[in-house]
């Protein structure tokens, strides 16, 4: 079997299957783990995931827990606020060395860009992220990534924020985000730009930030402030076509090859995990053809619905002229909850 990419979704496959069952090769073109990058959120079902990698106590050590955030006005108002310990953050290269730490020795390891499929494999799996040979390759030219006009850009700055400040701030066709990271600040932002869509200028990108959000709240000041181009990642979102079936023969896609979706839930790395240990599990469990089937019914209808709920959300996140709507709405909705809240409290 050759698994083509080496990052989320294709270590946490390598690292589900059964060595006694397969003859794995993983083909990642990065000659080593990168050593920088931000926080991923972890929600529960990546966590049960990680669990059957059985990864959760190391999950836990090296991740912060995210216990409550609020959606913001640009002023730093809580329009609604939520609170809840079920979600983990970990930084992007903790949780590669975690996976990469599951991966069987007898799992063949060659460094390189793959650009031609290997012809005789008795299965190829595409986790080769949103750019993805494979899915190129397989479901032909149609089926390549689509760049949104949307950047992020994201770093992470020493010191904790405080609690009061921790959260989405939505602001009129841009958000910026905060939370704890370890010893650190993750921070992210998003708005429209012409940058890219390839290589993007971080420099410039992160001059356009400080520009855009110079009359936000003073915590956005304060981690812009201390931002530098060194510690700072920028790119433009690309979004995978919709795709009505994983698998073609005996080829399939996981992760952002399968789906990749606009960052606005947190939920693409986590699907990543869940699609690479369902597939891991009937493959340990069925003959090929079942395990393909199986994986097909259980992960496509969910992920490609939080592919379009993610992008809804981005849309929601970023408007401009229904702005002020949409904020009159969210507050309305964090007054019920904060009002349901009250109640519970008083019955108890
Ligand atoms: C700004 C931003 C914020 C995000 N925040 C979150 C979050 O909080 N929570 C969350 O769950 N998700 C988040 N995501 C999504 C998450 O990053 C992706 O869903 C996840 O990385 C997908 O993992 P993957 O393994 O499928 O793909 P990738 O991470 O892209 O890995 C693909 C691997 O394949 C290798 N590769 C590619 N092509 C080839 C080739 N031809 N030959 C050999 N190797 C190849 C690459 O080098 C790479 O290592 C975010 C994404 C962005 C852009």
């Amino acid at each position: 079997m050759d698994i083509i990419g080496g990052g989320i979704a294709g270590l946490a496959l390598a690292g589900i299957l059964d060595p006694e069952r397969f003859a794995v090769t993983l083909h990642e073109q990065r000659p080593e783990l990168p050593g920088v990058g931000t926080t991923l959120a972890m929600w529960a079902g990546a966590q049960a995931a990680i669990a059957r990698l059985g990864l959760l106590d190391q999950l836990r050590d090296a991740g912060t827990k995210l216990a409550s955030g609020a959606l913001r006005d640009p002023s730093g108002q809580a329009m609604l606020s939520m609170e809840g310990d079920a979600l983990l953050g970990i930084p992007r290269p903790a949780l590669l060395k975690l996976l990469d730490s599951a991966v069987p020795t007898t799992v063949r390891r060659v460094t390189g860009r793959v650009e031609r499929l290997p012809r005789d494999s008795w299965l190829t799996v595409g986790a080769d992220g949103v750019h993805s040979v494979v899915r190129r390759t397989h479901w032909g030219s149609r089926a390549v990534a689509r760049p949104t006009p949307v950047l992020a850009v994201r770093g992470v700055i020493p010191g904790n924020p405080s609690p009061e400040d921790v959260g989405e701030y939505w602001g009129r066709g841009n958000l910026f985000g905060l939370a704890p990271a370890g010893e650190g600040t993750n921070w992210y932002a998003s708005f429209r730009s012409g940058l890219g869509p390839d290589q993007v200028d971080v420099p410039e990108a992160l001059d356009t930030t400080r520009r855009l959000f110079s009359g936000h709240a003073a915590a956005v000041q304060h981690v812009l402030a201390q931002a530098t181009a060194e510690t700072t990642l920028a790119q433009r979102i690309w979004i995978a076509p919709p795709l009505a079936r994983y698998t073609r023969r005996n080829v399939v896609l996981i992760g952002d090859a399968a789906h990749a979706m606009t960052p606005n839930l947190g939920r693409g790395a986590c699907e990543s995990l869940i699609d690479a240990v369902t597939l891991g599990s009937f493959l340990n469990a069925l003959p090929l053809k079942d395990a393909l089937a199986n994986y097909n019914k259980k992960r496509v209808l969910p992920t490609q619905q939080l592919r379009l709920a993610s992008s809804a959300m981005g849309r929601t996140a970023l408007a401009r002229t229904m702005q002020p709507a949409r904020d009159a709405l969210l507050r309305q909705v964090g007054k019920r909850i904060a009002n349901k809240a009250a109640a519970v409290k008083t019955v108890e």
